[in-house]
């Protein structure tokens, strides 16, 4: 059956009327859903009791299971939670002075095969759908009874390698019927995959772009990213100038610095000269050390002299705070779980 959460409102209203139904129907289960947060199609009073009736006949309403929720010292919440196929997906919620921000996975599992990453070396099972991406924000505001102000697509999964369900998500989470955050409170992170860049450029959507750049040359970034080897870094910088230029936002550069590996200044002088010109940010990430992984944590005398170097080179650079890395909730820490696990 079909996840009445992995439509728009412009798509619902395409539905109710196949439904033989008038299509301001759509606008009420709309309010229902993300207003209301109901999770029964009997809870929406204001619709005949046939056409709940024949809602439920068609749609399921898609309620996440928490499987688990895990508590950082610093307030950061990871859950788990059960997709409803025998899958189970990670959720952050973070709280920030300016409100809460959820960490969203876009896929189970991921392809990309980051050297650094948690996520790599467990098998690629499906990207989500829409309403999938949707429900972590939903089930996570009716847990916790907050209202999330920030999504960030850094959960597990390559959000521009489920495209559409990831721009069409963000649709329902932006409108003002549906969830109703921000475009600007929006940021969609990828590793580089390039052609999709050039799309989401054209989508007229007011979200951030986040690229997961770590390294400035093609040897040192292939190493770590093997996405590197289809889309080479000069690619995927004319991809980024290209971003800029047709929507007028400035990109947020990922760089996790890992020890004795991309931390030097050598490094830093080369993102200076990469970035030169263009309207960005760039965030370092302690790179957090996984299991058998090779790449450390750099010293923190490295990390601020590398910031320093960026803000005096005239490159905007912030040290990102990490948030829950006590229950393995900070970036890249991720990892899908499987049923048969827990
Ligand atoms: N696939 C997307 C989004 C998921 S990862 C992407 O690659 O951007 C979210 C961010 O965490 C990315 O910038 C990723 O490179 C970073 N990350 C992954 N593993 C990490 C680790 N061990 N330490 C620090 N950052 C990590």
């Amino acid at each position: 059956m079909k996840n009445i959460k992995d439509y728009t409102l412009e798509e619902l209203k395409e539905e109710m009327e196949d439904l033989e139904e008038k299509s301001f129907r759509a606008e009420q289960i709309f309010k229902w859903v993300y207003e209301e947060k109901v999770k029964t199609f009997d809870e929406m009073t204001n619709l005949s009791l046939e056409l709940r009736n024949k809602l439920k006949e068609n749609y399921t309403m898609c309620n996440y299971k928490i499987l688990q929720k895990q508590e950082a010292k610093d307030g950061t919440k990871k859950y788990l939670f059960d997709v409803l196929d025998g899958n189970a997906i990670e959720t952050v919620l973070m709280k920030y002075h300016y409100g809460y921000s959820i960490c969203v996975s876009s896929q189970i599992g991921c392809k990309m095969g980051c050297k650094f990453c948690a996520s790599t070396g467990i098998n690629f099972v499906r990207s989500l759908t829409s309403g999938e991406i949707v429900e972590q924000i939903l089930a996570v505001e009716q847990d916790e009874n907050v209202r999330i102000s920030n999504v960030v697509f850094m959960g597990i999964g390559e959000p521009l390698d489920n495209y559409d369900n990831v721009v069409n998500a963000i649709r329902i989470i932006n409108h003002p019927k549906g969830l109703n955050i921000g475009a600007r409170h929006i940021s969609i992170s990828t590793s580089g995959l390039v052609p999709n860049i050039y799309k989401l450029a054209e989508e007229n959507i007011q979200c951030t772009l986040s690229i997961s750049l770590h390294a400035t040359n093609n040897e040192k970034r292939s190493a770590m990213m093997p996405v590197n080897n289809r889309y080479p870094v000069e690619e995927l910088v004319k991809a980024c100038k290209d971003y800029i230029s047709k929507t007028n936002r400035r990109i947020s550069f990922e760089y996790a610095l890992a020890k004795d590996n991309n931390d030097n200044l050598e490094d830093a002088k080369e993102l200076v000269r990469l970035l030169k010109g263009m309207i960005c940010h760039v965030n370092l990430i302690p790179i957090n050390k996984i299991e058998n992984g090779k790449f450390s944590k750099s010293t923190n005398e490295n990390i601020m002299k590398f910031r320093d170097y960026l803000n005096d080179h005239g490159i905007v650079a912030t040290i990102r705070r990490e948030l829950g890395s006590d229950i393995d909730a900070a970036c890249g820490q991720l990892r899908r779980k499987n049923l048969k696990e827990n």
